[in-house]
């Protein structure tokens, strides 16, 4: 019997093991000590889904279009003016649909001295795709974020942090340094295929560290927001708490029209002071922590 045939129970030991192997974590890339003799690297990092939120799903709401406008109205020029004030470097991931609706906010990230990484093309999900889209999607994601922000992206956020079985072969195939899209440790590490290493480091995510798992909204299904900005606060700080106790990485991930809001961006604010308040912290890119753990891995 073929194991395509069979329940999850019955496959031999041999095709589990494949499906586990495909991607993988490798060795963990943690220096001992971040530049300067930091003891934590902050990595912020904010993904601009604005309208593709609702158009990956073929849908053309103009109140929920309307809702990804003011990602780009509200949202960004807010969370930059924050960045910019307290002098933070973050990154932005970004649908190439987005950066075309909007290339001014492109060049605007971008000149403040913030990274601009690949989000897909439409925000589609990598895992429903055949390879040969997904392939042609992320590399004109790529190009087309060059062509308007003027910097070749180095590092890629998938689309909800959907991963195909495709997409590690796709992202080293394109040279990139990083992917930052999976779960598997807290600190940076390679990513290994099939048990070969591939070169791409993983700056790892986690819902926990998301402000969408707590704020999410759909008028007509049942989800509302379930968290108070307090509680999605406090978790954030214990996160970063903890994170500088090992001396490691604390990263988050932030939407703008999620987190944009006057009730809301309190958190970001808040927790860069409370960080700052702390001796031997460093804000960085994605791509400047990747490029540091790697080069300086213990
Ligand atoms: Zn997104």
């Amino acid at each position: 019997m073929n194991a395509d045939d069979m329940q999850p129970w019955q496959w031999p030991d041999a095709h589990w093991r494949a499906i586990v192997d495909h991607v993988r974590a490798g060795r963990t890339l943690r220096p001992a000590q971040w530049p300067g003799g930091a003891r934590c690297a902050v990595a912020l990092s904010f993904d601009s889904d604005h309208e593709t939120n609702e158009l990956r799903e073929g849908g053309g709401s103009i109140g929920k279009l309307s809702q990804g406008q003011y990602g780009n109205r509200q949202g960004v020029p807010r969370i930059l003016s924050i960045l910019a004030r307290h002098d933070v470097k973050a990154s932005f991931f970004v649908p190439a649909v987005v950066a075309m609706l909007y290339p001014d906010e492109q060049r605007r990230v971008v000149a403040e001295g913030h990274e601009i990484g690949i989000h897909g093309w439409i925000h589609e999900r990598n895992s429903v795709l055949p390879p040969d889209v997904e392939r042609d999607l992320q590399m004109r994601a790529a190009d087309t974020l060059e062509r308007i922000a003027g910097v070749r992206p180095v590092g890629i956020r998938t689309p909800s942090w959907d991963f195909s079985p495709h997409t590690l072969a796709i992202t080293r195939d394109m040279g990139l340094v990083y992917d930052s899209s999976l779960m598997a440790d807290v600190d940076c590490y390679e990513l290994m295929m099939d048990g070969e290493a591939t070169g791409v480091v993983e700056l790892p995510v986690e819902w926990i560290r998301d402000d969408a798992v707590y704020f999410g909204m759909n008028r007509f299904a049942g989800l509302r927001p379930y968290t108070p900005p307090t509680d999605v606060h406090d978790i954030f700080r214990r996160e970063f708490d903890a994170a500088y106790r090992e001396g490691g990485l604390f990263q988050l991930t932030m939407h703008p029209h999620i987190t944009g809001y006057r009730s809301r961006l309190w958190i970001l604010e808040s927790l860069i002071e409370h960080m700052k308040g702390h001796d031997g912290v460093w804000f960085a890119t994605h791509a400047d922590i990747v490029a540091y753990a790697k080069a300086h891995a213990a």
